[in-house]
């Protein structure tokens, strides 16, 4: 097979597949056929044209695969635990972010504010063609293999999982604490699992939709509150004793929950 179809972000609101011909590899890098890619908000923004990206593009940055070619100097990778021998047929994700490895940010591990940073499927300056696509290439040293107990559909969230468990570890969330979480999307559900291992008292998810606020529900939250029907920043205060929450996490990005966060705490 030569050629593979690709879903190209053409202009803001039009997406092409098109029939193109499957990446060839430079020798550091690595051919990966997508099994797995998920929709990011960011995706959405791109597509809607309220984030600036070049295009043509091919957007996909959540994504898992299986490893179809080896670059000639790619020898080995990393796994949970430090590099491995690298084969055809191993199961992966990647972080969608090529860095240089070099610069004082890179050095520090902040790879996300290099200053020649590089993003895999858009959301940066230089974009790389991402995974709405048969394939994608990428240097080896931002694969990473899947544990064997990882579905590939799982390998697709852990993206967006270590984008939620850096805010997790931002918010300071203490043993005890009461726990706002605002927004129970796919973001907010995946904060919710996280929340839980901080050992809140308890912890209250205001969310608009009830299918959403049923699944919060059954995930472990104490209080659901449908905003649409009580004004959550009274119910908050009522269920907390009139404190207010001790951490408040927004996860809708509307400048009105941004302000109702502030009001809740
Ligand atoms: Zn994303
Ligand atoms: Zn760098």
């Amino acid at each position: 097979m030569k050629n593979m179809e690709a879903a190209y972000l053409e202009r803001p609101g039009k997406i092409v597949v098109r029939r193109i011909p499957i990446p060839s590899i430079e020798e550091n890098e690595v051919l990966v056929r997508v099994a797995r890619c998920g929709v990011c908000m960011t995706d959405v923004h791109m597509y809607k044209g309220s984030f600036p990206v070049k295009m043509p593009v091919i957007l996909g940055h959540e994504f898992s695969g299986t490893i179809k070619k080896v670059g000639e100097k790619v020898t080995s990778y990393a796994n949970l635990t430090g590099q491995i021998p690298i084969k055809i047929g191993d199961r992966v994700s990647a972080i969608p972010i090529i860095n240089c490895g070099l610069c004082p940010a890179c050095l520090r591990g902040k790879s996300n504010l290099c200053e020649s940073v590089q993003a895999v499927g858009g959301a940066g300056e230089i974009v790389n063609n991402g995974a709405f696509a048969q394939y994608i290439k990428l240097p080896a040293r931002i694969l990473y293999k899947l544990p064997d107990n990882l579905s590939y559909t799982i390998g697709a969230f852990i993206e967006v999982t270590a984008c939620c468990l850096h805010g997790i570890d931002l918010s300071r969330i203490k043993l005890g604490d009461s726990v706002l979480l605002i927004g129970a999307g796919t973001v907010g559900l995946l904060l919710l699992e996280l929340i839980k291992f901080q050992g809140p008292s308890q912890i209250i998810v205001s969310e608009g939709i009830s299918e959403r606020r049923k699944l919060a529900k059954a995930r472990g939250a104490d209080f659901v509150i449908d905003p649409m029907r009580t004004d959550p920043v009274n119910k908050v205060k009522e269920i907390t004793s009139g404190q207010g929450a001790d951490v408040v996490i927004e996860a809708v990005g509307s400048p009105q929950t941004t302000e109702q966060a502030i009001q809740m705490a």
